[in-house]
């Protein structure tokens, strides 16, 4: 049961946001095709956006189908993923996960958040992202680290756990919003409400905000 009084201030910070950074707001991973956008998520745990599209661009010229990853050469893939953190664990994964989706799925990413939480190296933030990017499906709520920072300044959480705040959030938000609730927390945790140095005195939050700093 949605909690109405922190629901109604949650649609009201949502409502500011929105129209400080819009309704449409996507991820910044770059990629043309349903594949590449599977993978610069998949690749993202761990790593800027900024880190994952500077491999993502000679990345994908190579590699364009799920064939493609699966039967590449570990060491060679290894390689071409190697200006990311974790490379060999991803590219030991990406490989696999490439297999299953052509044995299990015909070839398309999976459509629930269990199935695709259930393929190598990816976590409920990857599934929950890749769900809304592709298919604008919100099982959950992603929660990378400026969502639980803004998160966890809003007051709709204390905790550290990403999984402890997408579940405090996901109770109070109605479930047309959970896309939003992340990409306008990530929007203004990048823009405003950064780890260190947040710019309250700018911030549309500011009135309303319970970790307010005004000089
Ligand atoms: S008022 Fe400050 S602490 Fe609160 S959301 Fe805005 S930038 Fe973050």
């Amino acid at each position: 049961m949605l909690s109405m009084g922190k629901e109604k201030y949650l649609l009201s910070i949502l409502s500011k946001l929105e129209k400080r950074y819009g309704k449409d707001l996507h991820t910044e991973l770059k990629s043309r095709t349903d594949v590449d956008l599977f993978v610069a998520v998949f690749l993202s745990p761990q790593c800027t956006d900024k880190q994952v599209n500077n491999v993502t661009t000679i990345l994908f010229k190579k590699y364009k189908s799920f064939e493609d990853y699966s039967t590449a050469d570990y060491a060679t893939l290894k390689r071409d993923l190697s200006g990311l953190n974790y490379y060999k664990t991803k590219a030991r994964h990406l490989r696999h996960a490439a297999n299953i989706i052509l044995r299990d799925f015909n070839g398309k990413v999976p459509r629930t958040l269990a199935e695709l939480m259930a393929l190598p190296g990816v976590g409920r933030k990857v599934g929950n992202v890749v769900l809304n990017e592709m298919y604008g499906i919100n099982e959950g709520i992603a929660v990378d680290t400026h969502c639980a920072r803004v998160s966890r300044r809003l007051g709709f959480s204390r905790s550290e756990s990403p999984y402890k705040i997408e579940m405090a959030l996901m109770a109070i938000t109605p479930k047309r919003k959970r896309g939003e609730v992340s990409n306008l927390f990530i929007a203004l945790g990048r823009d405003t409400c950064s780890a260190i140095n947040r710019k309250c005195g700018a911030c549309v939050l500011k009135k309303m905000c319970p970790s307010r700093i005004l000089p």
